[in-house]
């Protein structure tokens, strides 16, 4: 059957034993081995819409990938078909309307270079090679959160090939429905081959890390939650607990070091900003301080080097309302005992202008959350898999008494099953189900975090 699609898809394609086939079934988090039966690499939208008829025809189960990036890997499928749009890297700069129509293929490094040169940015997440398709249809945390949105609230318009092999404009007058739900709802409803996306006027920054002593770290905890909550949308910071790389540019005596801290990212005026940090330098004092005028896509590639493609990775994650005492003594203690270097937790803030848009107004349904957290045991060495795993795993249950409802960001999901993704999405899942119903009835896409049809 592969030999015979091989000859009808027009889109390049690769199966076992194909030189290149191996490498193109890697993905991002090195846990993961998958064998695709058939890797399509579609370039545009009619290759997309062609491997969707001919995969329906033989009944293959079928996955998209973009970055491959997603953690659980769903990216990829066992003896299907996926449909890899990581060659679509198109990208269209209106800089009068500060738009930007992207393909899947780009990472957010190469959406940033590309609207940096105009002096604009787009709300994204914190990795540079994440991938624009599967950060965006889940939704997009990052340091322009605050201040612009998730990357979804930035959206204007995608090109959707659908599951019957149709091609159809989403936006908000034509199939609105849809819309609304590829605004979360992951990549359930079709393949989406073109995202145009509304940009903020972001240039550079004034940000970076800053530590403290992981004695200090409650009392860092309730600052930084004092601080953040009544600050202007400016100013976002992420929380973290994280061991100090051995290496350039850390200092010696921090390195192997258990510490906290936050990654800042100030986006007011730059003229401003040392008087703006100056009750938060006063805070501490910090051990370490890194925060200083850096360009936009600096900061977004700032932790590309230490969390390279192909590590070990496991993760956990849920949504956070409040820091009680409880929640801050359960993070110190998980926090000291982080088993390898790229372990840590980071908790993502959900305020500002998520808060500006209601849980109804697209699927995403958490915004009355003020941080999404995501636990990370990473590893470089396979043999350390199990013990990440297990420490991120019972972080994630030490912490269910604290988190604010039994779903989560399903960017930060693996597979945990039908009920956590229903929980995800709260009161809009019955919404979900009825589009999903609609625009694709025999769940043809159900290789992500499934929205199961009626
Ligand atoms: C190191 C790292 C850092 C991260 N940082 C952040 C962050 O700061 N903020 C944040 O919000 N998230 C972050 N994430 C999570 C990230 O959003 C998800 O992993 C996301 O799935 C990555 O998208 P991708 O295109 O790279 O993934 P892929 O693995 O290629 O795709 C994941 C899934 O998305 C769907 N999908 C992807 N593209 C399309 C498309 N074009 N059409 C339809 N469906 C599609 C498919 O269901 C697919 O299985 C991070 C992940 C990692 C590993």
């Amino acid at each position: 059957m592969f030999a015979k699609l091989k000859s009808q898809l027009h889109a390049q394609t690769l199966v076992a034993g194909d030189s290149g086939y191996d490498e193109a079934r890697k993905i991002y988090n090195g846990m993961i081995d998958k064998h695709p039966g058939i890797i399509v690499r579609c370039t545009t939208a009619q290759e997309v819409s062609q491997a969707v008829r001919l995969a329906r025809e033989e009944k293959l189960e079928v996955s998209i990938r973009s970055g491959g990036h997603n953690g659980a890997g769903l990216a990829l499928v066992d003896g299907g078909m996926v449909i890899d749009l990581s060659g679509m890297k198109g990208i269209a700069i209106d800089a009068g309307k500060q738009q930007a129509k992207v393909e899947p293929g780009n990472t957010l490094s190469e959406v940033d270079q590309a609207t940096h040169e105009h002096g604009l940015a787009l709300p994204s997440g914190i990795i540079g090679s994440t991938g624009i398709g599967g950060i965006t249809l889940g939704g997009g945390l990052g340091y322009l959160s605050r201040k612009g949105g998730l990357t979804i609230d930035n959206l204007l318009e995608c090109e959707v090939v659908l599951a019957n092999g149709d091609r159809v404009t989403a936006n908000a007058t034509e199939h609105p429905d849809l819309f609304w739900a590829l605004r979360g709802g992951g990549g359930n409803f079709g393949v989406v081959t073109s995202f145009t996306f509304n940009l903020l006027p972001v240039k550079n920054v004034y940000a970076g890390p800053m530590f403290w002593p992981m004695e200090k770290a409650a009392e860092a905890m309730r600052f930084y939650d004092k601080v953040t909550k009544d600050a202007p949308d400016d100013l976002y910071g992420f929380f973290a607990f994280l061991i100090v790389p051995s290496g350039d540019p850390f200092p010696e005596h921090l390195h192997g070091k258990n510490v906290c801290g936050v990654v800042w990212c100030y986006t007011g005026d730059l003229t401003g900003a040392e008087d703006v940090f100056a009750p938060i330098r006063a805070f501490g004092p910090p051990i370490l301080d890194f925060v200083s005028e850096i360009p936009m896509p600096a900061l977004n590639t700032m932790f590309d080097q230490l969390y390279p493609p192909g590590l070990q990775w496991y993760w956990r994650a849920h949504y956070v309302r409040e820091f009680s005492e409880g929640f801050i003594a359960q993070n110190i203690a998980f926090g000291k005992a982080i088993p390898t270097m790229h372990s840590t937790t980071h908790l993502y803030p959900i305020d500002g202008k998520v808060h500006a848009v209601s849980n109804g107004d697209t699927a995403w349904a958490n915004r009355d959350a003020r941080w999404a957290q995501v636990i990370v045991g990473v590893d470089p060495d396979p043999g350390k898999a199990t013990e990440v795993t297990n420490w991120c795993k019972s972080y994630y249950e030490a912490l269910q008494p604290f988190a604010m409802n039994k779903g989560a960001y399903v960017n930060f999901m693996m597979e945990e099953g039908a009920e956590r993704v229903q929980s995800s999405y709260g009161d809009n899942y019955h919404r979900l189900v009825k589009i999903k119903s609609k625009y694709d009835p025999d769940n043809f896409f159900h290789i992500n975090q499934n929205i199961k049809p009626e």
